[in-house]
């Protein structure tokens, strides 16, 4: 299957299939990009897995470099960075040389900047291998991190293509699953009331996701995030719906301590929370404990309590989503529809007391 990824500075094919790893030199013929050699970047766990597939299956390429950073989140650093920038002037890449992110959401980010940065950007494409880089590997966001602060340098700079090989993400390990379809739920949540009501019905266990629906699963929640981004790539509004549940979530994971809470773990009680502040802003019931029931099927974990109301509030209002220091949230009115408001401290302070009391 092919989708279309359409921005206001570029726009590109989206290959998404079962085993399609092995068709990636076709897929390049298709971009008539005339490369002159291959940089590609991948992680310490995708590459015993995936990187002599890719390799052998460029049958039209001499010049194929590789280069393998640590798996985790470290790798989005700037002495990571450095040491690929350096990689890249030795062997000589050019401006015709195409980079290949082929790992989760880190490789992308971290060989998306490359990409982006050097000789002041050369193509590059994504070939995704976590169920969470669905979101990572669209939009064109790339990012490495600085002690200051999660994504903090980077760029807005588009892949030529995507290509999804949803065959790679079967090694994936459980507590990944649940990250990654935590942004799933999000997509769904915040545009399509449809396929919140298709998840809802066939997706009980992570295990009903790894089996056939999820080619469907995927493509539903790629096609949201490309509708937000084909309307505002540079996050100058709606894009920021991307946020709901991220503004607790990334107060979670200063919190712990990067790494200590997946991603999706974090953004999971965070859309629970957005969802109690909603009810209580709008005073409406959207159900919360219905919601509640529902995440626990998934086995995601419940709001760290030991990290307590006044400091969650305290990073919650560090966040880069914060103007002036008052706080901004991704609301939801009603499945499928959300709207970025600004909430005071005092109503969000309350709202996490009642949040965290619940917790057994
Ligand atoms: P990740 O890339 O670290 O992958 C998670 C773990 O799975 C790593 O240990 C990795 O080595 C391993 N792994 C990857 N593919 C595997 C496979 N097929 N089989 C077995 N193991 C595999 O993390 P992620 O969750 O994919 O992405 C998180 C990152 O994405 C964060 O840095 C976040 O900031 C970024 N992100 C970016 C955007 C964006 O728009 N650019 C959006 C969301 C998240
Ligand atoms: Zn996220």
């Amino acid at each position: 299957e092919t989708l279309t990824i359409s921005t206001a500075s570029k726009t590109y094919p989206l290959y998404i299939g079962d085993r399609i790893r092995f068709e990636i030199q076709s897929f390049l013929n298709n971009l008539n990009g005339n490369f002159s050699s291959i940089l590609i970047i991948t992680d310490s766990n995708v590459e015993p897995l995936f990187l002599n597939d890719i390799k052998t299956s460029l049958t039209d390429f001499e010049n194929i470099y590789s280069y393998v950073v640590p798996g985790g989140e470290g790798a989005k650093s700037f002495s990571v960075f450095y040491d690929l920038l350096t990689y890249a002037l030795e062997n000589e890449l050019d401006r015709k040389s195409l980079v290949i992110a082929l790992g989760g959401g880190v490789i992308g980010d971290l060989a998306g900047f490359v990409a982006a940065t050097y000789m002041r950007g050369i193509p590059f494409i994504q070939m995704p291998t976590t169920l969470l880089a669905h979101d990572s590997s669209v939009g064109g966001k790339v990012a490495i991190n600085h002690p200051l602060g999660k994504n903090m340098i980077g760029a807005f700079y588009q892949p030529e293509a995507v290509i999804y090989d949803t065959d790679m993400l079967l090694t994936l390990p459980e507590e990944q699953w649940r990250s990654g379809f935590a942004e799933v739920i999000k997509h769904a949540l915040i545009w399509d009331a449809d396929f919140y009501n298709w998840l809802h019905s066939e997706i009980h266990t992570l295990a009903d996701l790894r089996a056939e629906k999820l080619q469907y699963a995927l493509a539903k929640g790629i096609s949201v995030k490309a509708q937000v981004v084909a309307q505002d790539e540079k996050e100058s509004g709606i894009r920021a719906y991307l946020n709901f549940g991220h503004t607790l979530a990334h107060a979670i994971e200063a919190g712990l301590g990067y790494g200590k809470m997946s991603h999706g773990d974090a953004v999971a009680i965070g859309m629970l929370f957005a969802i109690r502040v909603s009810e209580e802003y709008y005073g409406i019931n959207l159900n919360l404990s219905k919601f509640k029931e529902w995440f626990k099927q998934y086995n995601f974990p419940q709001i760290p309590k030991e990290l307590g109301a006044d400091l969650l509030l305290q990073l919650m209002k560090k966040d880069k989503k914060a103007q002036n220091g008052s706080l901004r949230m991704v609301l939801m009115k009603t499945i499928g529809e959300v709207e970025t408001v600004k909430v005071n401290d005092e109503f969000i302070l309350n709202t996490l007391i009642k949040e965290l009391e619940e917790v057994q």
